[in-house]
């Protein structure tokens, strides 16, 4: 029996537990992937806008607060796969079949890639199917398609298009979503070239990723185009599949919250990504991690 259950050690998960910590509470820390960070693994930029600090990357930051909650008392497993959850009962239970209790939860389990669920999409993992700009000297030199209309797609087509001869961006609106910046830039790099209102349905090849299924509005049939990479970029969605219909969500599925982060189940708070659609930032899950956790601590001192 613990205090507090902390599902997930993204940056809101692992600022509510040095809170909890300080604030003398029992806590368990979950996470089910091998290494802490959520999505900081995955930002390859410099990170600029959290105050005090300045990162090459989310990598860097992610040390950073490894660093600083080495010496704390919560323990923190890796590894921990939630097989079920009862909200009401704060009760979970691991894959490994351990179960286990505690007077709070604090749901901290972040949003992933939004994924377009077509033929090859997972088939091409590893295998042409791009999964960071990380990768981008593995595809010097080659065709890339980069499906997607927003910040991300638009990011990630300029850095692609440092490296390879051709990138095409395929998005379904009329107009990019992308910011002003990234669009001025687009339209007046030579190496890419943007199709709006069409749709990759399926992805082709042998061993490897070679060509895309394109249909473009207005166009009589759909049509193959060459290309040895993919990179999707459509967006995010929450990971909240494993709370069921336990919590109230919105439309998005991402979990509705007070201003204490409570969620509508009493002592089960939800922080970071997967309670915040209007704003999804580091700084945001930081501090919702502190507000849950000093909540908890003034709730058990009542
Ligand atoms: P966005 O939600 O901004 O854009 C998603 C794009 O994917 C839209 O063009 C959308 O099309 C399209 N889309 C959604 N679902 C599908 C689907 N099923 N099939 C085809 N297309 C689809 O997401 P991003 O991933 O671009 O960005 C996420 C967040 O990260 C944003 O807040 C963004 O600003 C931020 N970001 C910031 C960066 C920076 O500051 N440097 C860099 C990268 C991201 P439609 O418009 O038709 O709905």
């Amino acid at each position: 029996m613990h205090d507090v259950l902390i599902i997930g050690a993204g940056p809101a998960g692992l600022s509510a537990a040095r809170w909890c910590d300080e604030l003398g509470l029992d806590t368990l820390v979950l996470e089910q992937s091998e290494e802490v960070g959520g999505q900081l693994l995955s930002i390859h930029n410099p990170i600029e806008n959290y105050l005090g600090i300045h990162t090459d990357n989310g990598c860097e930051l992610r040390d950073r607060f490894a660093e600083q909650i080495k010496d704390c008392d919560f323990d923190l497993w890796t590894n921990a796969e939630i097989a079920s959850v009862d909200l009401k009962a704060k009760r979970l239970v691991l894959r490994s079949g351990e179960e286990l209790k505690s007077i709070a939860i604090i749901i901290a389990t972040g949003l992933r890639r939004r994924k377009l669920c077509i033929p090859g999409e997972d088939e091409f993992t590893g295998r042409g199917m791009i999964a960071s700009s990380g990768d981008r000297q593995a595809f010097a030199g080659k065709d890339v398609c980069v499906v997607g209309g927003g910040d991300a797609a638009a990011e990630n087509a300029l850095l692609f298009a440092e490296v390879c001869p051709t990138v095409t961006v395929v998005h379904r609106g009329k107009k990019l979503r992308a910011r002003r910046e990234f669009t001025e830039q687009l339209h007046t790099n030579h190496c890419i070239t943007v199709f709006p209102e069409s749709v990759v349905h399926r992805i082709i090849g042998r061993e490897h990723i070679e060509a895309v299924e394109i249909e473009r509005s207005g166009a009589i049939k759909p049509f193959q185009m060459a290309v040895q990479g993919v990179i999707v970029r459509i967006g995010f969605q929450p990971n909240t599949e494993l709370f069921g219909d336990q919590l109230e969500k919105d439309d998005g599925k991402y979990l509705v919250t007070n201003a204490r982060h409570e969620t509508s189940v009493a002592n089960i708070f939800a922080i970071g990504d997967v309670a915040n659609p209007a704003a999804p930032t580091i700084s945001g899950a930081v501090g919702a991690g502190a507000t849950a956790a000093k909540t908890i601590a003034s709730r058990l001192k009542a």
